[in-house]
């Protein structure tokens, strides 16, 4: 295999994708082409790097498709220009891609500044946000996983000031899934999750003055539902991307079921 079949191959070898016989090939041609082995370990970083970001903005599921439709774009652009640019090809798909996800990323993010005025309850409510955006992120759910309040409810005990609610609410068809600290508004705060079907719903609650009962309207933010409500010197948020109808729902019989 010489220089020009190594390159063009270098980004489905990555991926994994080449037959065995033919991987062999680049990887025999690799270990003895001191230039190819620096355009390999060029690829390497780039997916890498590409790799991590993905992970780190797991991000609402349109950042995801926009990333997906590029890299369908990119498959099915024609092999004219491929064969044009014979060198260079394998570098085409993963910039392209590249220059996608720091556009969709940065525009989420700008879009997530511009909204909303930026009042403390709309930064408030980003916050909430990006942590239950965060919590989808594999392994940072649950720091308790158990779907028995007895098991979560003790587990805050002596890691907060407050002790959170946990009703069981899974004959009502949110079962729970266990529980978390996280941080938000400047200080821990609990989080109960439960699932309902295959979203997720992340429950948020902290002590806050007990200036009087609220109940502002629900609010839709980048595909997810937001309900926020204080009752007895407590502030609670629920988000999910399940739909408003039976997110309220659920805060209903959260709010039916005792404490809040
Ligand atoms: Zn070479």
């Amino acid at each position: 295999m010489n220089c020009l079949e190594t390159r063009e191959s270098l980004s489905a070898y990555v991926d994994g994708e080449l037959p065995p016989d033919r991987a062999t090939e680049v990887a025999e041609h690799l270990s003895s082409c001191d230039e190819c082995a620096r355009e390999y370990e060029h690829v390497l970083a780039t997916v890498r790097t590409l790799r991590e970001e993905l992970v780190r903005h797991r991000a609402p599921d349109v950042l995801r498709a926009r990333v997906r439709s590029a890299l369908r774009e990119e498959r099915l652009a024609p092999p004219a220009r491929v064969m044009r640019t014979p060198g260079r090809s394998w570098r085409i798909p993963w910039h392209v891609v590249a220059a996608a996800l720091v556009v969709a990323v940065a525009s989420s993010g700008i879009t997530l500044l511009a909204r909303g005025g930026r009042t403390p309850q709309s930064l408030l409510a980003e916050e909430v946000l990006t942590s239950h955006i965060r919590s989808l992120m594999p392994e940072h759910l649950t720091d308790v996983r158990s779907s028995d309040q007895h098991n979560v409810k003790p587990w805050f005990n002596g890691r907060l000031d407050f002790s959170p609610t946990v009703p069981r609410l899974e004959e009502q068809g949110f079962p729970l899934l266990g529980g978390r600290i996280d941080y938000v508004h400047g200080r821990p705060v609990a989080v109960t999750v439960y699932g309902r079907r295959q979203h997720v719903i992340n429950v948020f609650s902290w002590p806050v003055d007990p200036d009087g009962d609220a109940a502002p309207p629900p609010e839709a933010r980048h595909g997810y539902n937001l309900q926020r409500w204080r009752r007895d010197g407590m502030e609670y948020w629920a988000v999910s991307d399940l739909n408003a109808a039976e997110l309220g729902q659920f805060t209903a019989l959260l709010r039916g079921s005792g404490a809040p």
